[in-house]
């Protein structure tokens, strides 16, 4: 036998088993986004290289070492997006949607991001996000938390989800306390890991986020950013908090939360679980006021955020919220005899016809009466509708019952829609 080939590492298949808890993720989230009145907006998932380098910043995670990128045929290199918001801001400047105007978008598709691969962090993922732009805020940056939190509530895992808050500053705020906070580090420098060690000087505010108990131990005393900030920032918080505590939202402060990719201010906030291990962070967001420019646009304020979708599925299987799977069918079409598949295929697209909401399966394959019927049950449907050749010469069908509801019966092919019309009801 030829060898296997296998997945690439980090890259899943949805099988059939797996793909009803991800239609219900995905159902909730565009009734919520029409409910909201978001739209819809689809991007390539790759762009130019460097729109990544720029939006998202030199010295972050996701540029330094995990993006997925290569020359293409024309020496030009090209990325797997590892994220949205950049390919949503450039198509947005490309367009002209962004100038002048107010839109509320949301998306939802793979990213791609070089990690190790492992329980809820994989190399091909699915986000689901949203984006806004026009909107300084903070009525929006609660909008968008408030319809997350709504989320959570029609899926059912609300008590499961903790809220937390943060707001950085502006980029001045940020620089003044970049310095105070790299002034502090400096004295402990022997005492950081290398990742930290490394970050003091390209990044500092990511050491504030580093998962190292002995780091966060010396962080204790450390400068705080919110002492830094200056009236106007101070009452965009203040009254973000206060619309949120209006709409009966709990939420944390955090002063750590710094979020990875660089183009964040003022807002941020991230939905974090403690139902999945290492990976909690199902939600992260917040205001990235400066990218649209940076980008190459007109100064745009703006906020978004991103939702990794197999934590979001992960958690409702985890938590069992996941709707038990429908039957394959509601009507499974047995035919006995060859004579009898030119009325049974039309028998089933005249059911279809009349009835768009009835599942109907058509046996292939032939085989005997118990093989088919066997079959039937095994797709779920409710009934059987067998076609023998007399049935056919009496334009009729047979109709039984595969979960014990009644007698089995022979009716005209108007008389089953009829009564398929009726029993649809309480199929
Ligand atoms: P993390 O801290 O988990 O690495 P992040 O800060 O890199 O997350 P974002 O770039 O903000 O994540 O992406 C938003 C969301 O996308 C995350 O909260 C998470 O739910 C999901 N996500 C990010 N990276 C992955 C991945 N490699 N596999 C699965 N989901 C991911
Ligand atoms: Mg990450």
């Amino acid at each position: 036998m030829a060898k296997q080939i296998q997945a690439i590492r980090g890259m899943n298949d949805c099988l059939p088993e797996q793909t009803p808890a991800w239609q219900q993720a995905e159902t909730v989230l565009r009734q919520l986004m029409a409910s909201y009145g978001y739209s819809e907006v689809r991007m390539p998932v790759m762009e130019n290289t460097g729109l990544f380098r720029r939006a998202i910043g030199e010295v972050t995670d996701v540029v330094e070492k995990e993006m997925y990128s290569f020359d293409d045929r024309n020496g030009d290199s090209m990325t797997l997006r590892p994220e949205g918001t950049a390919g949503c801001v450039r198509a947005g400047i490309q367009h002209g949607l962004l100038y002048n105007q107010e839109r509320r978008m949301w998306y939802m598709g793979p990213m791609f991001r070089y990690e190790r691969p492992q329980k809820g962090r994989y190399r091909q993922f699915h986000q689901f996000g949203v984006e806004v732009f026009g909107l300084q805020g903070p009525d929006i940056d609660a909008e968008l938390i408030m319809l997350t939190a709504r989320l959570w509530k029609q899926l059912g895992v609300s008590e499961h989800l903790v809220l937390q808050l943060n707001s950085l500053g502006q980029p001045e705020e940020r620089a003044e306390y970049r310095q105070a906070l790299v002034t502090y580090l400096e004295q402990y420098y022997e005492q950081l890991d290398a990742d930290s060690q490394r970050r003091l000087h390209t990044n500092p505010l990511r050491v504030l986020d580093s998962k190292n108990p002995q780091v966060q131990a010396l962080l204790q005393d450390a400068p705080i950013l919110s002492d830094y900030f200056g009236e106007a920032t101070q009452a965009h918080f203040a009254n973000l908090t206060a619309l949120l505590t209006a709409a009966g939202i709990a939420f944390e402060i955090n002063p750590r939360l710094v979020r990875g990719l660089d183009y964040y201010n003022l807002t941020v906030f991230e939905w974090v679980t403690e139902s999945l291990g290492a990976q909690g962070t199902v939600c992260g967001g917040g205001r990235y006021d400066g990218l649209v420019e940076q980008l190459g646009g007109q100064a745009t304020p703006a906020v978004g955020f991103a939702m990794g979708m197999e934590r979001l599925v992960l958690l409702l299987e985890t938590l069992e919220k996941v709707n038990t799977q429908p039957a394959l069918a509601d009507v499974y079409i047995a035919m006995m005899g060859e004579s009898t598949q030119v009325a049974g295929f039309a028998l089933a697209e005249q059911l279809r016809d009349h009835i768009p909401s009835l599942s109907v399966m058509s046996h292939c394959g032939g085989g005997n009466f118990k093989k088919q019927l066997k079959r039937a049950d095994k797709s779920g449907a409710s009934m059987a509708l067998i076609l023998g050749e007399d049935e056919v010469a009496r334009g009729e069908v047979t109709i039984k019952y595969l979960r014990g509801q009644g007698e089995q019966q022979t009716l005209t092919v108007n008389d089953i829609i009829e009564q398929l019309k009726g029993d649809l009801s309480g199929l």
